[in-house]
């Protein structure tokens, strides 16, 4: 029997990894989590630098919100913490969607995002004119 294909768990993840993830023979931790649990720390760190939240804030407000504050998304990517630009006011995690896209196309404007909501709901064109199909949607 060689050393390849040997696998055991990881303290952490309970996952069994093969020795390769480890770094030593009795290391307990795989790499992954260790990885992870090294940029865990550092975003900590970054985010009470940054933004002034209190250690364990973050994950608070995380689990507080269940996922992005406006899409609810709970993509494996981290939020971002999302502030107002006029008056450095911590608001929320926000998705790089939903903070990168949506706000910045509203501007950070309520009354804007209440416009494109009614917008979506009652579209003008359909009111006005009736149904007209974009090209491709039209039936041979
Ligand atoms: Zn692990
Ligand atoms: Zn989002």
């Amino acid at each position: 029997m060689t050393a390849r294909g040997k696998t055991r768990p990881c303290s952490r993840c309970q996952r069994n990894r093969s020795e390769r993830f480890y770094t030593s023979p009795r290391g307990r931790v795989c790499a992954t989590c260790r990885k992870k649990t090294r940029s865990q720390t550092a975003h900590e760190a970054r985010v009470q630098r940054i933004y002034g939240l209190e250690p364990g804030e973050y994950e608070q407000l995380l689990e507080a919100q269940g996922g992005c504050a406006i899409c609810g998304g709970t993509r494996r990517q981290r939020l971002s913490v999302d502030h107002c630009h006029r008056t450095g006011v911590v608001r929320g995690l926000l998705c790089r969607m939903c903070n990168g896209r949506l706000l910045t196309a509203a501007r950070d404007n309520p009354e804007v995002l209440r416009a494109a909501a009614r917008y979506l709901e009652d579209p003008p064109a359909l009111r006005h004119l009736g149904p007209r199909l974009h090209q491709s949607k039209r039936t041979e």
